[in-house]
């Protein structure tokens, strides 16, 4: 027997899921017609007038005049998301940058500001305060700056989702460092952080607003002076138990290679990396942005040394994919950071690697694209981490404010 208790709480329980299939739909899409959401979420049309008119209560959606669709039948009232009643915060602690964005509902980006990492230092302190000023900016010119509903933080390194613990940032030199703690206490707002690695939201934003929208297993591959990865497998991103998964840079390709930064040797980023370029066109290693677009520079003049330099590149990049690839079995593989520009000049001898070694049924799916929304992808990714709570139950976010807070802080 079923109780009276339990039918109820079932119910509410089915409520709060079809919101979340509403906005979720709002929020990828934009402005849809009820008749789109009747299609794309298979609920009845008497149901999704009932959960938008709640959506439109709590301010979370707008409805418009009935527009013709150009399906037959009476016209159909547009829905869009309300973008000022939910804003996410979003910031990135990127190799040679630190950023902010203010990003609404619906995805529209109403402000974004990038600063060069502050010179000399890099201490978590430091950072975490650097990254709650730029955060105070783009804040202040909010309309109203208490709708943010949430935070989301791209971090170049290995960090904890839950709490921003940062178990190795090597470009700052960061060990376990609780950037969570300060960050939170620098920021001082009572809404959920979320962190993650820079590269998994990079997958993330090229998923729902990029090159790779409607593609479900994506590869992503992040070049810079180390090699980030970030997987999305069957829709969803690959985390691992704490967020730690997608360190592709670390795949040990050659056991005579030369020390890396994590402390191991002959990892794929000692192989695929800025310095390995800037090693093979005969520069310093650690010759930094500057000497990298220089060798760039070189290759687009045909300069066989910088040419060859990029192909050696592309083929230990070709090496390692080809084992990602027979892994995952993706769809897409998408390159983004350093490799975009590399691409023209990897190319060829990156494909030829993966023909030599990808599994042929695996290999006959495949494409290599570059990234469709550029450096700003793992911010971008930041804002979509960060509107996840309220996607997962939009019912929480229409109730009144007082409760929120005890919400956020349960
Ligand atoms: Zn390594």
């Amino acid at each position: 027997m079923i109780g009276r208790d339990e039918l109820g709480h079932r119910s509410e329980t089915v409520r709060r899921a079809n919101l979340s299939a509403i906005v979720r739909e709002l929020h990828s899409s934009g402005a849809l017609t009820r008749s789109d959401l009747v299609t794309r979420t298979g609920l009845t049309r008497s149901a999704i007038r009932g959960l938008i008119g709640e959506l439109v209560g709590g301010r979370l959606a707008i409805e418009g005049p009935a527009t013709l669709d150009g399906t037959p039948g009476r016209p159909s009232p547009l829905v869009r998301p309300d973008p000022d009643r939910a804003v996410v915060l979003a910031l990135e602690i990127a190799v040679d940058s630190l950023a902010a964005a203010t990003v609404g509902l619906g995805g529209e980006v109403f402000d974004l500001v990038r600063v060069d990492l502050p010179r000399g230092r890099s201490s978590v302190v430091d950072i975490a305060a650097a990254l709650a000023e730029l955060a105070g900016t783009v804040r202040d010119r909010l309309a109203s700056p208490d709708s943010i509903v949430g935070v989301g933080v791209a971090v170049v390194g290995v960090v904890r989702r839950d709490d921003g613990m940062v178990s190795m940032a090597p470009n700052l030199g960061w060990r376990d460092e609780p950037l969570g703690e300060h960050l939170s206490e620098a920021l001082g707002l009572d809404v959920p952080i979320t962190f993650a690695n820079e590269s998994d939201l990079a997958a993330l934003a090229e998923h729902r607003r990029g090159v790779a929208r409607g593609v479900d297993d994506i590869v992503l591959v992040w070049g810079s002076v180390g090699v980030g990865g970030g997987l999305i497998v069957d829709g969803e991103p690959l985390t691992g138990v704490a967020g730690y998964s997608g360190e592709v840079g670390h795949i040990p390709v050659n056991p005579d290679g030369l020390s890396c930064r994590c402390g191991s040797f002959g990892c794929w980023e000692t192989e695929v990396g800025t310095s390995a370029l800037l090693r093979r066109a005969g520069r310093p290693p650690e010759g930094g942005p500057e000497a990298w677009d220089a060798v760039l520079a070189d290759a687009e003049t045909g300069d066989p040394a910088a040419l060859a330099a990029f192909a050696e590149t592309g083929r230990w990049l070709g090496i390692g994919l080809a084992g990602i690839i027979n892994i995952l079995n993706p769809e897409l593989v998408v390159l983004g950071g350093r490799l975009t520009a590399s691409h023209p000049y990897i190319r060829s001898t990156l494909e030829a690697e993966l023909d030599r070694r990808v599994l042929r049924a695996s290999r006959r799916i495949v494409h290599v694209v570059t990234t469709s929304l550029g450096t700003d992808a793992p911010l971008l990714g930041a804002a979509e981490l960060a509107f996840e709570p309220l996607l997962a139950d939009p019912a929480a976010w229409l109730r009144p404010r007082h409760a929120l807070a005890a919400l956020a802080s349960a």
